[in-house]
């Protein structure tokens, strides 16, 4: 099953337990449009590669489209629909008042130099700025994009539309028109979910242990912030290298300052190697996939020992395998809504971007606590009231939100 076909299942099983009229289901079903585009990359060494990029517009009946922009060898257009519709489903999740959008270039930016990683990105924001703006599409930070590739994101399109926009991109460094408190927001927003999933099984207080999938934004920060914010142990961790595991816990600073010498997690001492496989299978009461999609499968879902799966990627459970997890009893805390973090607080620097008004730290994190605690009690009475899965529940309440809308707009012409 691709990504996309995964997000049409997902819609599928929260569709009886929505009273809507399947028209408006039928619609979200489809991308409103898409582009795809072609972008000539001048190399060092003087030769021309041209690599192909795309942007997907999936549903805008709550706002403009949002999303993230990820640079990958495996980035495909139905992967970057998928990604997009997943968007539109967190967008309303969060209460933002956004639809959902996505782009990505099938690259290896491994193989490029800064120089060329500038002009590759600049190339991208060229080829989609008539397709993108403050109102129309707002695009972010995914897989191995940063703020760096924000501010030449929105140069390129200032300068192309000879105005200051600061709000066409979210994800921007904090010097060059960004939000404090985005950095860290997605694996944030996911530890403020998981506190609230954690007092609903009295577990707060608890010793527990962690694993977690991925070393990059995401990863990273939720190791940093699962044990600051939470107390919870890591007791492994992983990145496109292998893992490293240690039963009495792994520290963050020390690990970070491995990565950045090595360039990966793989080595660091104390540690005792894992496969990416193995870390998923490991016997902890909580797994944190956040790196790629489709990483738990019927293949490894039988195996997994975790009590609650945080999914800070997006995508990363098949829904063959989100059913072996329910009948396991494991709580499956969905992207949609656990890794919202980024987006809310992305709409928080849009917000700053267009009123000029620039906020605290502790305001972004206050104002992002309550709205993912908000959305959380929703989905968990929706969950308790249905006796449904929580992907199911935050299925439930997104696309009420966004066929109330649609319904009342209308379908015209
Ligand atoms: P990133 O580029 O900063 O980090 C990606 C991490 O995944 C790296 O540690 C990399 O080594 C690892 N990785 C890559 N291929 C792998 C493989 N085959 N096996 C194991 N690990 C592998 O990206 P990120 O921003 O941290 O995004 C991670 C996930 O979180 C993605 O699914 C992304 O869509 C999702 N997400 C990101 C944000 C955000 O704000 N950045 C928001 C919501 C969701």
């Amino acid at each position: 099953m691709n990504p996309y076909e995964m997000f049409l299942k997902q819609v599928d099983e929260a569709t009886p337990y929505l009273s809507v009229e399947p028209e408006y289901i039928e619609i979200l079903k489809f991308p409103k449009e898409v582009l795809e585009v072609s972008i000539p990359l001048r190399l060092d060494d003087g030769e021309v590669k041209v690599l192909k990029g795309w942007r997907s517009h999936h549903n805008n009946a709550l706002g403009p489209y949002k999303g993230g922009v990820r640079y990958h060898p495996n980035v495909t257009r139905e992967e970057v629909i998928a990604l997009s519709s997943w968007m539109t489903i967190k967008c309303a999740t969060a209460q933002l008042p956004y639809g959902g959008g996505k782009g990505g270039i099938s690259v290896n930016v491994r193989d490029l130099s800064p120089g060329e990683t500038e002009r590759l990105s600049r190339g991208y924001a060229l080829a989609i700025s008539r397709f993108m703006g403050t109102d129309i599409d707002i695009p972010a930070p995914d897989v191995y994009t940063n703020p760096q590739v924000m501010a030449w994101f929105v140069d390129t399109y200032e300068k192309i539309h000879g105005r200051s926009e600061p709000s066409c991109y979210t994800g921007k460094p904090v010097e060059a028109g960004g939000s404090l408190g985005r950095g860290d927001a997605t694996s944030r927003g996911g530890m403020y979910v998981l506190r609230e999933v954690l007092k609903q099984k009295g577990l707060i207080g608890k010793e527990l242990k962690a694993a977690v999938q991925g070393f990059g934004n995401v990863g990273g920060f939720a190791h940093k912030l699962a044990v600051s914010e939470l107390g919870i142990k890591i007791v492994a961790i992983s990145d496109s290298h292998g893992g490293v595991y240690n039963p009495n816990g792994i520290d963050y600073y020390e690990l970070r300052s491995h990565k950045s010498k090595t360039g990966s997690v793989a080595g660091f001492p104390g540690t005792e190697m894992i496969t990416n496989e193995e870390l998923m299978e490991l016997d902890v009461d909580i797994l944190i996939p956040a790196a790629l999609e489709g990483v738990i499968t019927d293949k490894n879902a039988p195996n997994i020992k975790a009590s609650i799966v945080l999914e800070l990627a997006n995508g990363p459970t098949t829904p063959e395998a989100d059913l072996i997890l329910s009948e396991k009893g494991i709580e499956v805390v969905p992207d949609v809504l656990a890794n919202a973090g980024g987006v809310t607080v992305s709409c928080f620097e849009w917000i700053q971007g267009r009123t000029g008004d620039y906020w605290t730290e502790e305001y972004v994190h206050q104002k992002l606590d309550e709205k993912l605690t908000i959305a959380f009690h929703e989905i968990w009475k929706i969950k308790e009231g249905n006796r449904i899965r929580m992907r199911q529940a935050a299925y439930v309440r997104a696309i009420s939100r966004i066929i109330a809308a649609m319904r009342f707009k209308g379908i015209w012409p």
